[in-house]
């Protein structure tokens, strides 16, 4: 079989497990809501379906399918974390109640994702197992203990682990020490994208698909959303997109609040005896490695899933993708099988200037969200309730999510061409975790 073009979603395992939504309409004429979403990922379905269930008109516009973005090709875990901040951290940036706000928000945010999937009856192959976040330096317990506690204050559900703690969870001993954030998990993420989908269309939201929204303008009443072939009239409008956007001319500049960063996906054919030997608790893995980082799980029938940093160039195959990872596979695990590497993907982070979830003030009652910076699944999940709140409520105290102004990333282009052809073959090629790791017992 001849592989897909990996930076497609036919390229990715999870859409070939899960049918695609398929009661999307199609944006003929013009029509009017109270709101307008642009983009059907995680953001604009959640706030569709918790706009929707307080009674407002929504109308959501997606260029290509629910999970068509980011949403339907990612490395399944949630795992209330931000992408390089702790707790504390985010309160210095917004300040006690703001930040506060914030981090109780993503806290929470790993069980509203099993609380949809479940009042939604989602077939998401759902694992609520927890996801450890291992640690080869010894040195570094007293930070990670201190984290944890960050986020057990803002309501987390998160245990310090020590070497023999973790090893109960994974099968080596050349981690020092891990945390274990016990309402994390897995999950189909594009059957959750379309779940989401399903849930957001029977509490009564529109949803049209397939014809990108082109252009907006501003109306004595709200705004006009236009794609090719219609349009929608709404009070406000959320646009949705983050690193997927569809057409730069929606809202010129957008594009320069993130940086698209590139990052490869691989899944081996199942080794079901391996990924129980090395997870013997059925718990996923990633680590602190900032230079080469890990994320590994086992899907429902025993494939191993992991996230890369990217290849360079476009021609690589599945089995060379995944060269790095057996060798760190190796230096923690001994012997490992002669992998089938059958499917590899590539799928672009939107990577903010904050990395935190945020709304952009653009206009009066136009928004922009995102800013997970690779931590969505839950992260957006939540934004998107929080970005209903401020609307229906139409106050924004009640909305947890900092409204901050959009602001022009430097180096646009310049930064996802240096992380994919300097900064990833680099720590490709000098990442030395694991290999000395010494062998210590830090106290529980
Ligand atoms: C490889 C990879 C691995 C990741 N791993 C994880 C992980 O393990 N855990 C985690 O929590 N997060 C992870 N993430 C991040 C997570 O997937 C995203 O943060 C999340 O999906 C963002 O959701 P979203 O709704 O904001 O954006 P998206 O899901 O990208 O949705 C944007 C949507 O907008 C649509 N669109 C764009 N332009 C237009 C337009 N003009 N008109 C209409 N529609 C438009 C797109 O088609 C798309 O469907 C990962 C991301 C990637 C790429």
């Amino acid at each position: 079989m001849t592989q897909p073009d990996p930076r497609t979603l036919a390229a990715a395992l999870w859409p070939q497990q899960t049918p695609s939504f398929d009661r999307g309409l199609p944006l003929d004429r013009r029509q009017t809501a109270d709101v307008v979403i642009v983009g059907a990922g995680y953001s604009g379905l959640s706030a569709a379906l918790h706009l929707a269930e307080r009674g407002l008109a929504v109308a959501i516009i997606e260029a290509d399918r629910p999970g068509g973005g980011a949403s339907g090709r990612n490395a399944a875990g949630w795992c209330p974390i931000y992408f390089d901040k702790s707790p504390a951290d985010v309160v210095r940036l917004l300040g006690t109640e703001r930040g506060g706000a914030l981090n109780r928000m993503v806290a929470e945010s790993a069980r509203l994702v099993p609380a949809l999937v479940q009042k939604h009856a989602m077939p998401v192959d759902m694992r609520q197992s927890g996801i450890a976040v291992v640690s080869e330096a010894p040195g570094s317990a007293a930070d990670q203990r201190k984290l944890a506690q960050g986020w057990n204050d803002a309501g987390g559900n998160v245990a310090f682990l020590g070497s023999d703690a973790l090893h109960a969870i994974m099968d080596s001993r050349r981690a020092a020490h891990g945390l274990l954030f016990r309402d994390a998990g897995t999950l189909n993420p594009f059957a959750y994208a379309v779940g989401l989908a399903r849930a957001a269309v029977a509490a009564g939201a529109r949803l049209f698909m397939g014809d990108p929204a082109r252009r907006m303008t501003e109306t004595p009443g709200g705004w006009l959303v236009e794609t090719a072939h219609g349009s929608v009239a709404a009070r406000h409008v959320l646009i949705a997109t983050e690193g997927y956007e569809a057409n730069a001319t929606l809202w010129p500049g957008l594009e320069r609040t993130h940086y698209r960063l590139p990052f490869a996906m691989v899944a081996s054919a199942p080794v079901p005896e391996f990924a129980a030997r090395i997870m013997p608790a059925g718990i996923p893995l990633t680590d602190t490695n900032k230079g080469n980082p890990f994320w590994i799980m086992a899907d429902p029938d025993g494939r191993l899933v992991a996230s890369l940093l990217p290849p360079l160039g476009d021609g690589a195959t599945a089995a060379q993708v995944a060269q790095p990872l057996e060798r760190k596979l190796r230096r923690l695990f001994g012997d490992v099988p002669a992998f089938d590497w059958s499917q590899f993907w590539i799928g672009t982070v939107a990577v903010s200037a904050e990395r935190i979830p945020r709304l952009l003030a653009l206009a009066p009652r136009v928004h922009a969200i995102g800013g997970y910076s690779g931590q969505g699944i839950g992260a957006a999940t939540a934004a998107g309730r929080e970005y209903a709140k401020l609307v229906a409520d139409d106050d924004r105290a009640a909305c947890r999510l900092p409204v901050l102004d959009p602001r022009p990333l430097p180096l646009r282009r310049a930064v996802p061409f240096l992380f994919r052809n300097v900064a990833a073959p680099l720590g490709r090629a000098t990442d030395r975790s694991y290999r000395a790791a010494p062998k210590v017992t830090v106290a529980d």
